[in-house]
């Protein structure tokens, strides 16, 4: 077995020796036989605890029930459109999601889109036509984009940014400060929301140098009202620190790991 260190979390990638990897092909087929689905994964207040939203991240459920993380699937369907099918195939899932909760009070749930979407033409009237048809308010729908979209793209990723906002949608940068994110490029963007990378807590919040730099990231975040969510919480260490630090939501093993879509109904309802 070998461990991959893949945007800062930790998967086998070896099975029995194998290299788990599939192809375009295998991947196609598993969207259009419908075994491709969402998992949620709650975000919470990080004061009041409570649970405020949800991200949806994509599942490869094999009809032996094997359920395949998309560390073996999303890497090679970036390689080519696969991956704009994937993405919309997910977010429609996502609105089935948020009409089913009917009588629940609704909240937000984010969906990750491939920096492939920035050069869709009319991302945002085609995201607005999807939410439309399920009639659902577009404020509850939350766009994700990684913080490495920006490279060689700042124009059109700011641009494609403001299309979506101005169609009613919010949009958070994912990511953030996993690589070579910098300050500079959150004040150009106008997001609603930062998503702040499991790698920035790594020592567990316990290394000073760790502590002012995420310090200084709230602070700056909020002067701008721009949103903080921190991902990748596992540690009550993590919680007391982010509580101290104005970080306004909390997404982590610690509160609760990415789920199917009837546990996540039923946890809402739990919850209550
Ligand atoms: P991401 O968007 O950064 O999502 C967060 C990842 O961290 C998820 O992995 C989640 O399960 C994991 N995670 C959450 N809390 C914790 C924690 O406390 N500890 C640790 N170690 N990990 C935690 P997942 O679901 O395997 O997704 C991996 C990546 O695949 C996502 O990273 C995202 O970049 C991509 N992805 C997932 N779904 C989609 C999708 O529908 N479309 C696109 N384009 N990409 C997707
Ligand atoms: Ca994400
Ligand atoms: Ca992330």
């Amino acid at each position: 077995m070998k461990n991959i260190h893949h945007k800062g979390y930790e998967t086998d990638i070896m099975k029995g020796g194998i290299l788990m990897k599939y192809t375009a092909e295998e991947i196609r087929s598993a969207l259009y036989n419908n075994e491709l689905t969402a998992y949620y994964q709650p975000q919470y207040d990080t004061i009041k605890g409570q649970m405020k939203s949800a991200e949806a991240l994509v599942r490869w459920i094999k009809p032996d029930g094997t359920v395949i993380s998309p560390f073996f699937f999303i890497l090679v369907a970036e390689e080519s459109d696969l991956i704009m099918e994937i993405d919309w195939y997910v977010t429609e899932l996502v609105c089935k999601t948020l009409v089913k909760q009917n009588m629940m009070p609704q909240f937000p749930i984010s969906v990750n889109f491939s920096r492939r979407h920035i050069q869709e033409e009319n991302f945002a009237d085609k995201l607005s036509a999807l939410v439309d048809k399920y009639e659902l308010p577009h404020p509850l729908l939350e766009v994700e984009i990684t913080e490495s979209a920006m490279i060689g793209n700042e124009e059109s990723l700011l641009d494609w940014i403001v299309s979506i906002r101005s169609a009613g949608f919010r949009v958070a940068i994912d990511d953030f400060g996993s690589g070579l994110s910098s300050l500079q490029f959150v004040k150009d963007i106008p997001a609603d929301v930062l998503k702040i990378d499991r790698s920035l807590l790594s020592h567990n919040c316990e290394d000073e140098k760790e502590r002012i730099v995420l310090e200084s990231i709230f602070i700056f975040a909020h002067r701008l009202n721009i949103k903080t969510v921190a991902e990748g919480i596992e540690t009550k260490e993590q919680l007391g620190f982010l509580r101290s630090c104005d970080c306004n939501r909390i997404q982590g093993y610690l509160y609760a790991r990415p789920m199917p879509r009837r546990s996540i109904s039923s946890f809402v309802l739990n919850i209550r």
